[in-house]
């Protein structure tokens, strides 16, 4: 018998535990025992919508793709790991020949097969199988949780270093403090920034992005009756400058909210020659001050997944003691409790009222808790 059960997305709203077969590896693979997986909002939306864009649910589906866990076997032609070593698990593979492959974007490559993207099973389940060179040994001293954060902190490796290049002393500002707000202000501030404001509509979020990685925190007013979006927009933009002392706006500008009267205030808020960078994912079409862009000569760029060289710069950065992921980790679940995860995320709060950062699943037979 096999003994590799997995949570199956089978149709909207409904999933469902199945014993799959032990997957096979070959030569430059590794068989992965998967500990600990964080929920994410595009694992929610799956189970909510069947569909993120284009990608569309349509064979069931494992879901899950931010994960540790240990090494239980490995191929022929491995070096990099052993059996029983603790790894953080990067869920894309890439077909390496391509010209994004290539010309080191990987994130671009066509035939990505990602964990949890149809039509990809994902990790949470007891076994997961990854090319040798996708997994990264966790130094001693972190644990497996830190180890399935490092997924969502390499989102914010990528668009804060990668993307944004964002230097010492230059001052940013992150729109929306959700989890993937929070890195990137995380990974701001370990690369010296002078100044990284926080910017959300909620209270209890601008008060733990401060504890956490903010210097400081914005809370737009209320859009006024009869004003567009994009005066209220620039509107905002003054009153933030304003409130913040910085007359000039902000070096660089990272939206990781996908709002649209956060993307424009956002382009209104960056300096003269500044950079935006698009990580949030949300409203598909928005209405962009494009004049605005133009004669400010803004630096406009997306940010998608993470590329060569980000899981390992979001590991060295916690390893070093310059990013504390533990404080992100708000709720844990057993792997027969991983639909109350779902619930907890998709709701924003726990059954003990506590608002939800991040819920993460333990792997099946694995306890609940820091390993
Ligand atoms: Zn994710
Ligand atoms: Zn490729």
């Amino acid at each position: 018998m096999s003994d590799n059960p997995s949570f199956v997305l089978k149709a909207i709203e409904k999933v469902e535990y199945e014993q799959r077969p032990i997957p096979e590896i070959a030569d430059n693979e590794v068989l992965i025992e998967v500990k600990k997986t964080g929920i994410c909002g595009s694992d929610v939306h799956y189970l909510v919508h069947g569909r993120i864009g284009d990608f569309v649910v349509e064979n069931p589906m494992v879901l899950g793709h931010e994960s540790a866990g240990v090494i239980s076997k490995v191929g022929k032609a491995v070096k990099n790991v052993k059996p029983g070593d603790r790894v953080a698990m990067e869920p894309g593979t890439t077909c390496r020949v391509c010209e994004y492959c290539k010309s080191g974007r990987y994130e671009l490559c066509a035939d990505m097969v990602f964990a949890a993207t149809p039509p990809y099973d994902g990790t949470l389940a007891r076994y997961y199988v990854l090319p040798a060179d996708l997994v990264y040994p966790l130094p001693d001293h972190l644990t497996l949780e830190d180890g399935a954060m490092m997924e969502p902190l390499s989102v914010g490796v990528h668009s804060v270093r990668s993307i944004a290049d964002v230097r010492a002393n230059q001052t940013v500002a992150v729109f929306g403090c959700g989890p993937v707000g929070l890195v990137c202000m995380a990974v701001a501030k370990a690369l010296g920034a002078s100044r990284v404001v926080a910017v959300d509509i909620v209270p209890a979020r601008l008060d733990f992005a401060k504890s956490y990685a903010a210097t400081d925190a914005f809370q737009p007013p209320k859009m006024e009756p009869g004003q567009s979006k994009i005066q209220y927009s620039q509107n905002s933009a003054e009153l933030m400058k304003k409130q913040l002392g910085l007359p000039k706006g902000v070096d660089v500008v990272v939206d990781a909210s996908g709002a649209e009267v956060s993307i424009q205030t956002g382009m209104f808020l960056a300096k003269m020659g500044g950079t935006y960078v698009q990580v949030g994912m949300g409203t598909p079409e928005v209405q962009l001050p494009i004049t605005t862009m133009l004669t400010k000569e803004l630096v406009f760029k997306g940010s998608f997944r993470y590329g060569p060289g980000d899981y390992q710069f979001a590991i060295d950065l916690v390893a070093a003691g310059k990013i504390d992921l533990k404080p992100l980790i708000t709720h844990r679940f057993a792997f027969t409790d991983a639909v109350k995860a779902f619930n907890a995320t998709r709701q924003g709060k726990g059954d003990d009222g506590k608002g939800v950062i991040k819920a993460i699943i333990s792997g099946p037979d694995v306890p609940v808790g820091p390993l």
